[in-house]
């Protein structure tokens, strides 16, 4: 029976053919839908528990399977192995090669030996076009090394049960990977993984158990299993500022998007929740077209999809905010600059007021240029809160980056113009910057503090 009251969540990573889960898989699995549990993917370590795993995705609908030979297991790998492999890649429910990469902690295979079974692997992964699940183990260099020399990328995948550094994390972000996490992110002295939580973008990763191992604190010294998935997931909001269906809605997608298995709602959103602020998606147009803006690849957005088949009307707004108290802010954002449509800006910030409702716009600031006057003056009274993205110290790194139709010098002086105004008309100005590479965050700052407004870098795929 699934529980409809809790946000479904994915266990990306469990090992359910082996025999900690022999006397009681139907049950174990029962738990985990019954705690929200939507889908689980069963990795298989080498030959054997590979063939296990795809028998296990066969009893059970929500079940997928990952075939591979893991890096204690290296040696199994030759020409023979490669080819049964390629068999099992076939079947309909297996969604990943996994788990490959080396183990130099326990160091169970000769360092060569894992290094060829890598690489070989990695080179069946872009063969058959599925992911890689990549284990990690006191191996952080040379796992980027082979990821990057066998065209890793190509095949696409995820870092299983994270432990690398955050160089390393943003490494495999550009290698377009996902990082995955487990319960170890629960454990008190586990600082390190959570710092480096928070500086990576959600949007790029992925939970997961690993059971039988790796219990979440709670649970320490026990067999860990599928259901526990939701502690990893609670700490994840806990970490983010985000709510447990917010993980839910992101972990998932990422899992479809990576292993295609699941579902996600496609519909174009005007209203969107992140943790407690409602956003709202009022055009799709923008006066920049910025290198890092989403709506170029997906127009995702916090598993929220956001590409519009037409802008909403004043009434299509107000409808889908109805009470805008249960809310801690109401932000006029999307992908598109909402300042394009001043109008219906004024009119719905107007009601959200009377209503009780606190307003903050997301802005490129140039909307001085937009309507060729000074709007700033009529959103007095009408906003409580106004971030504007600064983005650059200099108009030329302005240019390079955010890429306005009104130029390089015209347009960075009307976002510094409007964010030195702003104060005047609005109670609270916040000048941002994304935290994209090459970004000079400390430069934008001093910028941000000599206009006389406080400053926040944000992450550059994160709207808000
Ligand atoms: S200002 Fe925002 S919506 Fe416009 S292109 Fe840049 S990131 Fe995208
Ligand atoms: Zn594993």
């Amino acid at each position: 029976m699934t529980n409809h009251q809790l946000p479904l969540l994915v266990d990306s990573h469990a090992h359910l053919d082996g025999r900690q889960f022999s006397n009681d898989l139907d049950q174990t699995v029962e738990r985990a839908t019954a705690n929200g549990i939507s889908h689980i993917l069963t990795i298989g370590c080498d030959l054997e528990s590979s063939a296990k795993s795809i028998a296990v995705a066969e009893k059970y609908e929500n079940i997928f399977a990952a075939v591979g030979v893991h890096p204690h297991d290296a040696t199994e790998i030759n020409a023979a192995a490669l080819e049964k492999l390629k068999a099992m890649l076939s079947h309909p429910k297996v969604v990943a090669l996994g788990e490959i990469g080396l183990d130099y902690y326990r160091d169970r295979s000769p360092r060569d030996v894992q290094s060829t079974a890598f690489r070989q692997q990695i080179g069946l992964a872009r063969q058959v076009g599925q992911p890689i699940i990549v284990h990690d183990r006191d191996a952080h260099d040379d796992v980027i090394q082979i990821l990057k020399e066998e065209n890793g990328a190509e095949a696409g995948g995820v870092l299983h049960c994270f432990s690398g550094d955050l160089k390393m994390a943003r490494q495999c972000l550009e290698l377009g990977f996902y990082l995955s996490f487990t319960g170890t992110i629960t454990y008190p002295k586990n600082e390190t993984i959570r710092e480096i939580i928070a500086e990576i973008p959600i949007d790029r990763m992925l939970i997961e158990t690993d059971c039988p191992y790796l219990s979440p604190q709670k649970f320490r010294g026990k067999r860990n299993e599928p259901a526990y998935v939701r502690y990893t997931a609670e700490k994840l909001a806990e970490i983010k500022g985000l709510t447990i269906e917010d993980v839910a809605r992101v972990t998932s997608r990422n899992c479809h998007d990576l292993f295609g298995f699941g579902s996600v709602d496609q519909s174009g959103k005007i209203a969107y929740q992140i943790g407690d602020s409602l956003y709202l998606n009022v055009t799709n147009r923008c006066t920049n077209s910025c290198v890092f803006c989403a709506k170029f690849s997906d127009f995702v957005v916090k598993g929220h999809e956001l590409q519009l088949d037409h802008e909403p009307s004043v009434e299509e707004v107000k409808q889908v905010v109805g009470d805008p108290t249960r809310y801690a802010e109401i932000v006029f954002c999307g992908y598109g600059e909402p300042l394009l449509r001043l109008d219906l800006i004024k009119e719905i910030s107007r009601w959200l007021k009377e209503q009780g409702g606190t307003v903050r716009i997301n802005s490129d600031g140039q909307a001085n240029l937009v309507h060729g006057r000074n709007i700033l003056p009529e959103l007095t009274g009408l906003v409580d809160a106004i971030s504007i993205s600064l983005n650059a110290p200099d108009a030329e790194h302005y240019h390079q980056l955010c890429r306005s139709t009104y130029g390089a010098q015209q347009s960075y002086q009307a976002v510094k113009d409007f964010l030195q105004q702003a104060g005047q008309y609005i109670p609270e100005v916040l000048a941002t910057a994304v935290t994209y590479p090459g970004v000079d965050i400390a430069s934008c700052e001093k910028v941000a503090r000599d206009l006389g407004v406080q400053f926040k870098a944000r992450e550059y795929n994160q709207v808000g």
